[in-house]
């Protein structure tokens, strides 16, 4: 008896359904590589984005109001933080994502935030800034961003203004900055080989926590924000306009509606 070889039977209707999956998951992964984003009011810009961008209800930036945030006194009075310092870090200049990237050799630490532990893997600079205070907009908005073990997100956002005064030098955009010259064309990178020391950051005093989304496509939601409150860090003019010479133009999204979602806030005293 001769052996016969059973075809797997697939209707029609589903190899449809497969074959135009694997079409739209193909043309989907061509136009996000091929038209990227941009800013501004193009094609490509903001207010063009699609996916959760233009469906999704948990949205950031945000305008912080701060009368309308809710004072939680769970939240403690400094961020649970431990960075530790990277043996180098390589700084980028990514046409892609319109921004400064700073990688480090590992993980620059980690953050504890309600309970969940989340790995600063970088942090990149947004100008002017995507969060307002009240409505108030800043002149740079860095973000450290984390991920957990499990793929959550949580962005910790410190603003920054250029100051005319004597000691407005920051000391740590002083470690990313003075390699701008390196990095003057669009993908290119440089690595330090110096330890990029997080030490410096202001990371109490109060801030405000929300949940929202990534700011740029697919503006992933779930993401834990911290935006810190406290004195607005310091630049000084030439610092800033190193940063300028190389990113000229603005890369901030708009503040998004917050839904009535709640806003609660750390105090410090
Ligand atoms: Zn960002």
């Amino acid at each position: 008896m001769p052996h016969v070889h059973r075809r797997p039977k697939m209707s029609i209707s589903r190899c449809a359904l497969l074959c135009l999956s694997a079409l739209l998951a193909l043309s989907s992964t061509a136009s996000a590589a091929e038209n990227g984003f941009e800013y501004g009011s193009g094609l490509r810009g903001p207010a063009e984005w699609g996916g959760f961008c233009a469906n999704g209800t948990k949205q950031s930036p945000i305008n912080v109001v701060i009368a309308d945030t809710v004072l939680d006194k769970s939240l403690r009075d400094r961020l649970d933080t431990e960075y530790g310092k990277c043996t180098y870090a390589v700084i980028i200049n990514d046409k892609s994502a319109h921004h400064l990237d700073v990688e480090g050799d590992g993980s620059f630490g980690n953050l504890t935030l309600n309970g969940v532990k989340y790995e600063l893997v970088k942090f990149h600079f947004h100008s002017p800034s995507e969060h307002t205070i009240d409505g108030v907009s800043f002149d740079l908005e860095m973000h450290l961003f984390h991920k957990s073990a499990d793929g959550k997100f949580a962005v910790i956002a410190i603003f920054f203004n250029e100051s005319h005064d004597d000691d407005a030098e920051s000391p740590f955009l002083k470690q990313v900055f003075s390699w701008l010259p390196n990095i003057t064309q669009p993908d290119t990178n440089v690595t330090t080989m110096a330890p990029i020391t997080l030490e410096s950051l202001p990371l109490q005093g109060s801030y405000a926590q929300y949940s929202g989304s990534l700011t740029t496509p697919p503006c992933t939601e779930g993401v834990s924000w911290v935006v810190m409150l406290n004195e607005t860090q310091k630049m000084s003019c030439p610092q800033f306009g190193a940063y300028q010479k190389v990113f000229p133009e603005a890369n901030n999204r708009p503040v998004q509606n917050t839904r009535c979602r709640s806003v609660t806030r750390f105090e410090h005293a």
